[in-house]
């Protein structure tokens, strides 16, 4: 036999489907279960850790398949999707029974009806509510690119131009899921995009171009002209053609709502690399969660809109004043008005996630609970629209007012039309409200009555045939039908009862009878049940259309809660931890005073440690060089100084005193680094590769964090490269800068540059320990204590006090010249060989000795009083 003759119809269906998909997992939908096959089964049983079993041969082969079952494959949906894999669902296009009408050997239609991949989930359950799901497509036409992206969760289109050395900056920034480049080109963008921690798909040439780019977007919006929404380069409808391309490749046609395309000027947003997001841990903390990062220090949002707003704008501040003063004006209206601020809090608790409710269902993947969130958000508007009144409200509020209003009408066909409460799914009815409708209400009426009359049904039955036991059963093969055991079914098949009960089956221990009369309720409760159920399906279609044709107020609407809930929740956060209004203009001042690190200081505070405030003011020497020991908060304080220049042109209050700021365009920060051995790079090339992209990149509206440059390399080299770089961010990128380093030498550099100041964080020293006092003046450390921090770290004893000796030498070696210094050395006795040294105890203090004195037991209450005093003395 040969193998091709082994295929069944079914198989060969299978087959045909997958090979449109060769780069996805194929969930192939039989009954209730979604079925896998071939290699796609095994992967998907090791990636779910599920049975791998056998279904059949294929040429001659056992054919590997494993299943997931319908009602829970979005759970196991977003499992594939996090471990890298695409799905396409693939489904039962019509009735088992419409197959059989056309033969026996008739396989059901199948299609796939929908690709899933990471950048187009649209699902409750696979989306993290408090973050875009963004999915970007980036084109290059010579040597113009341009990066297009768009959540379809939310509906939000964006575009800008954007070139290749700017992309990974970009990714950084969008943090997309998804990223799509043209055939060919993987190679070129796989790192930068794995970088970013998006996957990377590809789309053939064809669906990047301009020109026909331009039709599949008209259509796509219904417009004539792509004019109507401003002026786009080719290369941008390159990036946009794709992204809609790509749409209605993953969604089969079903097309998400979308809004027309936003131009985004790369210039408009604060410039904030890869690097520096990661350094400043903005939206994620160094250990890869969301916890620790700034965003969940300062997130007070009572909505996921709002939430995801405040991610949007922290990972893009404005560089325009107007723009910051907008909305800054906007969180000053609430701080001043706090009960206000508080009543809205409580209104946005019941505002749901609008634009995802409203993008499901416009995908055909909404159920009734899409709606009643949509119902009860509408409600909270108008009630929230009575809270506020316009005249007093500032520019921002005031748009956000008025997108409250103009949505009576939907709202009003929503209350009437929706239960309280429905069920998850509109397939099994339940939804429409009594009244709403009255040929709905007379069906559901027919067929509760049914019901009941059945129940009355089973107690006339049982006292005709005077078997109690005799009950009304329901199956999806008979239908209703009376059961009884076998024993008593002898009477019911023999007159006089056998005229009433007709005999319908008979199984190992039962016997089922139904009744003319019981027909006829069935039938009845049946047509009855199908009707309301059919009346509740074509009010639900209407409601999605009603709702669709309602979706620009709708947006809008979400756009403006989300942004009143940003507003509030950043008037919370200021007035919580004591925050002020930033003073921002064209100037190149940078003066904090009382400055604190948000996230440090939220830490402490749980331990009950106080953070210590620190001013910074770059205005007359833009350049700070900070040194101090290790762990005294140099760090610290770099960063608390970038985090409140964000947040100050995000348009939030700041963890200050008092703050002035000219716009600041280019934040860098960047920290002796750690091996990237990933890449196989070594610290100090890394450091390196970072510390020359500022020195090319910043220019003088730039704040650059250096924090220790160049200790990854030995210590001439090291602070010959900090030393360079120094003079380069002084003299050639004229920018604002601070610059810790443990290379007390450079301290000389301030009275040689104009700009340079040097400041140190304060520790003091006391019996030999230090103590860090975490606060920031002028001037320069005398010492690194790098001896007394090790001791503090723990380190054995003998190697502290091995280290103080060399130390020594070699501080008098620096003094007596290299030669000198060389000589010292080679004279230092060597450790192991030193039993001096080594388990050597340290000297015992006057205080220990007179204490080691002293019975306890015996000392009068006056002796050890005066004890004490002689004690203090000696210290
Ligand atoms: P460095 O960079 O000098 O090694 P860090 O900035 O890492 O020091 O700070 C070390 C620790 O000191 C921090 O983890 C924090 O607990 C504490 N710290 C830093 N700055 C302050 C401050 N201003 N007030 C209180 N504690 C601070």
């Amino acid at each position: 036999m040969s193998g091709k003759s082994t295929v069944t119809p079914m198989m060969a269906q299978y087959l045909d489907l997958k090979a449109g998909y060769p780069d996805a997992l194929l969930f192939y939908r039989m009954g209730d279960f979604y079925e896998m096959f071939f290699d796609d089964a095994v992967e998907a049983a090791a990636a779910l850790d599920i049975a791998l079993t056998k279904r059949g041969k294929h040429e001659d082969e056992d054919i590997p398949m494993c299943g997931v079952p319908v009602h829970a494959a979005e759970g196991y949906l977003l499992t594939l999707i996090r471990k890298g894999f695409r799905v396409a669902v693939c489904e039962q296009m019509e009735k088992p029974e419409e197959a059989k009408k056309r033969g026996y050997k008739s396989v059901v239609k199948r299609d796939v009806v929908r690709l899933v991949t990471p950048g187009t989930l649209t699902e409750e359950s696979l989306l993290d509510a408090r973050s875009h799901n963004f999915l970007a497509a980036f084109a290059e036409i010579r040597d113009e690119g341009s990066l297009a992206w768009v959540d379809i969760s939310t509906g939000a289109v964006h575009v800008m131009l954007c070139p290749r050395v700017a992309l990974g900056p970009e990714l950084a920034r969008l943090a997309p899921r998804e990223v799509i480049v043209a055939d060919g080109e993987e190679q070129n963008f796989a790192e930068l995009v794995s970088d970013s921690g998006a996957a990377l798909s590809t789309l053939g040439k064809a669906a990047f171009d301009s020109t026909a780019g331009e039709k599949r977007l008209t259509d796509l919006y219904g417009v004539r002209s792509l004019d109507a929404f401003g002026t786009f380069s080719r290369v941008e409808i390159g990036a946009l053609s794709a992204i809609a391309e790509y749409l209605e490749i993953t969604q089969k046609g079903n097309l998400p709502l979308l809004r027309p395309p936003v131009h985004e000027r790369r210039k408009s947003v604060m410039q904030i690399d890869a690097p520096t997001r990661k350094s400043l841990e903005l939206t994620q903390a160094i250990t890869g969660g969301r916890a620790g990062s700034l965003l969940a220090t300062i997130d007070r949002t009572a909505t996921a809109g709002g939430a995801r707003l405040l991610e949007r704008r922290l990972s893009s501040p404005a560089c325009d004043l107007s723009v910051v003063a907008n909305r800054q004006a906007a969180v000053t209206f609430f701080v001043s008005d706090v009960r206000l601020a508080d009543d809205i809090r409580d209104l946005l608790q019941g505002v749901s996630d609008l634009d995802r409710a409203l993008s499901r269902l416009a995908l055909g993947r909404g159920g009734p609970r899409d709606m009643t969130a949509i119902r009860n958000s509408l409600a909270q508007a108008v009630r929230l629209s009575g809270l506020l009144s316009e005249s007093v409200l500032p520019e921002i509020l005031t748009d956000a007012f008025q997108a409250l209003f103009g949505h009576a009408d939907l709202a009003d066909l929503l209350e009437r039309s929706l239960v309280a409460e429905p069920p998850l799914l509109a397939r099994d009815g339940g939804f429409i409200a009594a009244g709403f409708d009255t040929d709905l209400d007379e069906a559901r009426t027919l067929r509760d009555k049914g019901r009941g009359v059945i129940a009355k049904m089973q107690a006339d039955f049982a006292e005709l045939s005077g078997i109690s036991s005799l009950k009304i059963k329901h199956n999806n093969v008979l239908g209703y039908f009376i059961e009884t055991t076998a024993t008593h079914a002898e009477r019911m098949m023999t007159p006089p009862l056998n005229e009433t009960f007709i005999h319908r089956q008979t199984t190992a221990n039962q016997v089922r009878f139904t009744t003319v009369e019981l027909n006829e309720i069935e039938t009845r409760i049946l047509n009855a049940g199908g009707r309301a159920l059919d009346i509740e399906k074509t009010h639900f279609e209407g409601l999605i259309q009603a709702i669709v044709a309602h979706s620009g107020p709708l947006g809008a609407l979400a756009r403006a809660l989300s942004e009143i809930d940003l507003a509030v929740s950043l008037a919370f956060l200021a007035r919580a931890e004591d925050w002020c209004v930033p003073k921002l203009d064209d100037s190149r001042a940078f003066h904090i005073s009382g400055g604190r690190h948000p996230v440090v200081a939220a830490a402490l505070e749980k331990s009950g440690t106080p953070f210590i405030a620190n001013d910074c003011d770059l205005s007359d020497s833009p350049i700070w060089l900070l040194t101090g020991p290790n762990m005294a908060g140099k760090s610290t304080f770099l960063r608390q100084n970038a985090l409140i220049a964000i947040l100050a042109q995000m348009g939030s209050y700041v963890p200050a005193k008092s703050a002035h700021i000219g716009i600041v365009s280019q934040i860098f920060s960047r920290v002796g680094a750690s091996d990237d051995l990933a890449k196989g790079r070594s610290t100090f090339m890394v450091e390196m590769v970072e510390t020359a992209a500022i020195l090319n990149q910043a220019d003088d509206r730039a704040l650059v964090i250096l924090d220790e440059i160049g200790r990854g390399t030995a210590t001439y080299d090291g602070l010959s490269i900090a030393w360079a770089t120094l003079e380069h961010l002084h003299d050639v990128n004229r920018c604002r800068a601070l610059f810790a380093t443990h290379y007390h030498e450079m301290s000389a550099l301030s009275a040689k540059l104009d700009g340079v100041d040097n400041a140190t964080v304060s520790v003091k020293e006391w019996d030999g320990d230090v103590i860090f006092l975490h606060e920031v003046r002028k001037g320069t450390a005398d010492r690194s204590y790098g001896v007394q921090v090790a001791r503090l770290a723990g380190l054995p004893r003998v190697v502290v006090e091995r280290a103080k000796i060399v130390l020594e030498a070699l501080e008098r070696g620096e003094r007596e010249g290299g030669s000198g210094r060389k000589a010292i050395i080679d004279d230092l006795p060597l450790f192991a060989a030193t039993p001096t040294v080594a388990p050597q105890k340290p000297k015992e203090s006057q205080v220990e000795k007179r204490l080691k004195g002293v019975l306890p037991d015996d000392l009068t209450p006056k002796e050890a009083l005066s004890l004490i005093y002689e004690l203090k003395d000696a210290l």
